[in-house]
């Protein structure tokens, strides 16, 4: 199986639609890979007798939480909802600050980020999909292997999703192309800002440390888990009240609504991916959706597809009578 996936990713086609990958990804983007996501996340292992030491101020915390927001937020609002599914229309000025926001979370580059996800959509669990839980099988070796790959494993050896074939929208897009040639500056700028607010806060180089470490690094390391985690437990384990395509496995996990801002309502979101809320049911927090109707009242952003009650209810699973 991962075998014929691979050849019908990398196949050229003659004359068809384009191919769905443009070769490997280079040796500086592998080098990012561990410098972002390895070391952060081995910071994540060492936060832990660090806070216990007392190296833990509120001000950390507090830095920490805004960057998580604004990052967060630029992922599931930004990268996301609007400009992979286009879910609502944006003000130029928001468009661009959603695009810089989600590039602070250091997944990856705006147009990059929106062809993989959109690949993931258009092959949710099927050969084809750049990261499904369910690519060795549903054996229990099969299904672990599968979690890792689908958190994490594909980030490493990944075929880059063609982005003239998933998002040609955003290689047309002078603001957007700017955004991602910022992207290193933007990247120096989730480290060091956080960094700055620390020293300035605490006026002393003791809390630029501790703000880099713990705002800067932890909190990357804690968003990418939290947006992997939808890639990989929200593909597995939950409820499925919706139905998706044939083969879709993406489910409801609860557990996560609040810290992903409801990007865990992933089988609603599979079900009908341009709806810009996904917890539609009573008491599914959807922090992004509410957001994104502060943006509406404001007069940021228009013609939202709010959910619709029938259509909802032609999407739901019908109990066997
Ligand atoms: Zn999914
Ligand atoms: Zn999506």
């Amino acid at each position: 199986m991962p075998s014929t996936m691979v050849d019908q990713q990398t196949t050229p086609s003659q004359g068809g639609p384009k191919p769905l990958t443009e070769g490997r990804q280079s040796l500086g983007i592998l080098i990012g890979l561990w410098s972002f996501v390895v070391i952060p996340f081995l910071a994540l292992i060492a936060a832990v007798p660090v806070a216990w030491g007392g190296w833990l101020s509120w001000t950390d915390v507090a830095i920490g939480a805004v960057m998580y927001v604004i990052s967060g937020l630029g992922i599931t609002v930004g990268f996301h909802r609007y400009l992979t599914h286009g879910s609502f229309k944006a003000k130029r000025w928001l468009r661009i600050t959603l695009a810089i926001a989600g590039t602070l979370a250091v997944e990856g580059n705006v147009t990059q980020w929106v062809a993989d996800h959109r690949r993931h959509h258009a092959f949710s669990d099927l050969a084809g999909d750049p990261h499904s839980p369910w690519r060795f099988g549903a054996t229990f070796w099969g299904l672990t292997k599968g979690l890792l790959h689908a958190h994490v494993g594909w980030l490493f050896h990944r075929e880059l999703s063609n982005r003239s074939r998933f998002a040609p929208d955003l290689l047309a897009d002078k603001d957007i192309r700017r955004v991602d040639k910022g992207f290193p500056l933007l990247i120096a700028t989730t480290l060091i800002a956080p960094a700055a607010a620390g020293g300035l806060v605490t006026w002393s180089w003791q809390g630029a440390l501790t703000a880099f470490f713990w705002a800067g690094l932890i909190r990357i390391a804690l968003l990418h888990h939290i947006t992997w985690s939808i890639n990989s437990v929200c593909h597995v384990y939950g409820e499925r009240p919706f139905e998706v395509r044939n083969g879709d496995k993406a489910t409801n996990f609860w557990p996560l609504a609040i810290v992903s801002f409801g990007e865990s309502w992933h089988n609603l979101h599979h079900s009908d991916p341009t709806c810009a809320r996904h917890g539609v049911d009573r008491g599914q927090i959807d922090i992004s959706a509410r957001v994104i109707w502060l943006f509406e009242k404001v007069g940021a952003v228009s013609d939202v597809r709010w959910p619709k009650a029938e259509r909802l209810d032609a999407k739901r699973v019908k109990i066997a009578a």
